[in-house]
């Protein structure tokens, strides 16, 4: 029985759930005009303050609340794919674990097919059909309308695109969606010029039809915009036997069609990639689509490249820059099962797909799948839970996998593969501290003598060398040398950053920027204004002159801001048109320089400041990243980390190479405390106009802090981003044993606390950043 019959009242007015893409608590009911026939699932027009809104109906319980004959009529049902019961089961599973309004999530899915229904360019028949008497012309346009035409249209179809699997694919999945009649309806839908000739009418009859509700204009299907990858193409690559027998545990995943969890775990270069890749081939076998999640799209032109190397087609590209008619093609070609492969960023996970058999994230330890703003959610594990309520395995992998995954894998909830050396005999990099006590750089200057001569020697090997610092900018500081004033941003509390080849201080948190000042703001005193710690850009200056000869190439994300000029950066490193590179995180992320044989760390101290809770961690798992990027050929890599501390235990894992001891060393600090992941975190940020008011609410917040057995709070305190974008900001931390749910405690605790307008209380269930 679907929500919809249940909601009959004795009255015998129908009602349905529709949930609005809005941030009310639930969905609110609708009363279903006679000849309407809405479903779950269904898009569907309703009356919201005068308006009209798109929303989706839901399977929620009947909220008798308002009386039936209060209740709004429903306007009538959207041509699009129906929002599936996997995808609906997410919305509400994430709206429970994060405390998100349902609606807030739902919108996330619901995005294309609202701002873009798609142009109605074809004709389907009514429904129901109206009762009037047919001319012969017309019983034609009807005939090619129905049932058996239409499968003769996608024969067609698939013919065209001369691809089996396709249609097989397509067949089969349009069979499990079960409801056979409804699937019809949507199939039969063709253009005025293919009706026309099918049915050998003018295009008079079908207007005729068309205005005495005969024909309904709808959208066509689309004509399938990806090609079908190859699972058998021919490759070049032969598998180790390591790697062939990781692909076959993964590709027996695959073809268990069922619910799983896999950490792939390798060392940097020992063809992680080349071996989940044998999953997804697995997947397309098996005739169901496949979703692999990348933390950085822009920067994955080397991945799609193997991809089309590996199965001869390109896949299906999606992230937040699409171009909106790419965006609904390709939400389309989702839907309707033509995208085999989709390749995404975090909103890939709410994509329409009607039958997911695999779902891959990459680099699973980066904090880019944590989206902070809007619905707070962790990519990596809602893609466990859409891969859970889709009946398909899950494959998470990494170098350094977070201390997350490894306990699920201790606890024997994941399963765990394992390769443990670099591909074809290269060996991993050999890793060395720069004591920066010992041998300082010259004054005013960043790289120490011991690095300056290593990356010397490597030019004139002819090898490519590396300079790492995540630090966008000239300098993170600029302070007058007369009074010790210090440029900070209006907005934020930060120090505004010099941008010296744009001329501009900028605030890396709201985005403020200025031109840099001539004299200083609080003195005036003239070209008193001094740079104070390098970024990339002073590196890239002090490289200039160390190195004249050699042709740099700044890689950050200002500098090389879309997928193009990432994907032209890396061929011109493969080119070898390029000797010394300088760049930011994104030179460590999955790249594939054969020629790169020394990676320098000019600051490997950076991300220890603060006391976040998984600085140590973090850092770790970067600097092992981009240490990751020497020496993946024939010539051995060589890794110089500047240090402060080297005796910190990060820098000695770094240098032992042994991030199983690190990791395990960690785990023994937060498991005491119920830190996570032995434990649960939740954040509550508080955010007002005023100081006093952010004061005033934690306070209330603080009052009415939850307690009891294996319960704690921490805080209130001021957020060390304590303003950002003007706002005064407060948190407050719950923390609790693993087996505690804090959800319901986050609720009641909320429940107490009346926010005053102008405040706000973000709730961030699962921190990762702390600020
Ligand atoms: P990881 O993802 O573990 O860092 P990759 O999958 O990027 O490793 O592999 C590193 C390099 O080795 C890539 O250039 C890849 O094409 C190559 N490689 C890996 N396995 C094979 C193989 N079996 N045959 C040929 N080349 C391989
Ligand atoms: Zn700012």
């Amino acid at each position: 029985m679907d929500g919809g019959d249940r909601k009959r009242s004795d009255a015998g007015v129908r009602r349905v759930p529709v949930l609005l893409p809005y941030p009310f608590p639930g969905p609110f009911d609708y009363r279903v005009p006679p000849g309407c026939d809405p479903h779950p699932g269904d898009v569907a027009l309703v009356p919201l303050n005068r308006r009209e809104e798109m929303g989706v109906v839901w399977d929620a319980p009947a909220d008798d609340a308002v009386p039936d004959h209060k209740l709004k009529p429903l306007i009538g049902l959207v041509e699009a794919p129906p929002m599936r019961e996997d995808l609906r089961r997410l919305v509400d599973w994430m709206a429970a674990y994060t405390l998100a309004p349902p609606g807030e999530v739902m919108a996330i899915a619901l995005r294309v097919p609202r701002a873009a229904p798609g142009p109605a360019t074809g004709w389907r028949l009514a429904d129901p059909l109206p009762d009037m008497r047919l001319t012969d012309a017309r019983r034609r346009v009807v005939e090619a309308l129905t049932a058996g035409h239409g499968d003769q249209q996608r024969d067609q179809q698939g013919d065209q695109q001369g691809d089996q699997h396709g249609d097989q694919q397509r067949d089969q999945q349009r069979d499990q969606r079960g409801d056979q009649h409804r699937d019809k309806r949507s199939a039969m839908v063709r253009s005025t010029a293919d009706l026309t000739q099918a049915a050998g009418v003018g295009a008079g009859v079908i207007r005729g039809m068309a205005d005495a509700g005969l024909l309904v204009p709808a959208t066509l299907p689309s004509a399938a915009p990806f090609a079908m990858p190859d699972p058998d193409y021919p490759s070049t690559n032969t598998l180790s036997a390591g790697q062939e027998q990781a692909a076959a545990t993964l590709r027996h995943a695959v073809a268990a069609r069922s619910f799983s969890v896999t950490l792939l775990d390798g060392v940097t270069g020992s063809g992680k990639t080349e071996v989940y890749l044998e999953a997804v081939s697995e997947c397309l076998r098996q005739q169901r689509q496949a979703l692999v999640l990348l933390p950085e799209i822009a920067l994955s032109s080397q991945w799609l490249e193997r991809f089309q190397r590996r199965f001869g087609v390109a896949p299906a590209v999606w992230h937040s820059d699409l171009t909106s008619k790419v965006r609904r093609t390709t939400w389309r070609a989702v839907a309707d099962g033509a995208a085999p492969v989709v390749v995404g960023a975090r909103s890939a996970l709410f994509l329409p797909f009607p039958d997911l058999g695999l779902v891959v994230v990459d680099e699973e330890h980066e904090t880019a799948f944590k989206q902070e703003e809007g619905v707070v959610y962790h990519a990596r594990d809602m893609a466990v839970v859409r891969a859970r309520f889709c009946h398909a395995p899950a494959v998470l992998v990494s170098a350094t996998p977070s201390l997350e995954t490894v306990a699920n894998v201790e606890a024997g909830r994941y399963h765990h593969v394992m390769l443990p050396n670099r591909h074809g005999g290269a060996v991993l990099p050999h890793v060395a501290a720069i004591d920066l006590r010992e041998t300082p750089p010259a004054r005013g200057h960043f790289l120490a003598p011991p690095l300056i001569e290593a990356v010397r020697d490597t030019l004139v090997r002819g090898e490519q060398a590396m300079l790492f610092l995540n630090r966008r900018g000239y300098a993170p500081l600029t302070l007058c040398r007369h009074c010790g004033h210090r440029m900070q941003c209006p907005n934020c509390t930060a120090w505004l950053v010099e941008h010296r080849t744009r001329k501009e201080l900028q605030c890396h948190h709201c985005g403020h920027t200025v031109p840099i000042p001539s004299e200083c703001p609080a003195c005036g005193a003239a070209n008193s204004l001094t740079a104070v710690g390098p970024g990339v850009e002073r590196i890239t200056e002090e490289a200039a002159s160390l190195f004249p000869e050699a042709r740099r190439l700044v890689m950050a994300s200002d500098t090389m801001p879309g997928p193009y000029a990432a994907a032209e950066a890396s061929r011109a490193i493969a080119a070898r048109e390029v000797d010394l590179i300088i760049g930011t995180q994104i030179v460590a992320k999955g790249w594939h320089f054969p020629h790169l044989t020394l990676v320098g760390v000019v600051d490997a101290d950076l991300g220890l400041a603060g006391g976040d809770l998984r600085a140590a961690e973090r850092t770790v798992q970067l600097l092992h990243q981009v240490a990751g990027r020497a020496g993946r050929a024939e010539a051995p890599g060589r890794v110089l980390l500047q240090t402060f501390s080297p005796e910190h235990p990060v820098m000695q894992a770094l240098v032992a190479g042994d991030l199983n001891g690190f990791m395990a060393s960690e785990a023994a600090q937060r498991r005491p405390g119920h830190w996570p992941p032995y434990g649960r975190l939740a954040a509550l940020i508080v955010s007002a106009d005023s100081g006093l008011l952010a004061d005033a609410l934690a306070r209330d917040l603080g009052w009415a802090a939850p307690s009891g057995d294996g319960v704690e709070v921490l805080g209130p305190a001021p957020a060390p981003l304590a303003i950002l974008r003007g706002r005064h900001r407060r948190r407050l931390l719950l923390k609790t044993r693993r087996d505690v749910a804090v959800q319901p405690i986050l609720r009641d605790w909320l429940a107490k606390v009346t926010v005053p307008r102008g405040s706000r209380v973000d709730v961030d269930v699962d921190p990762v950043s702390f600020l």
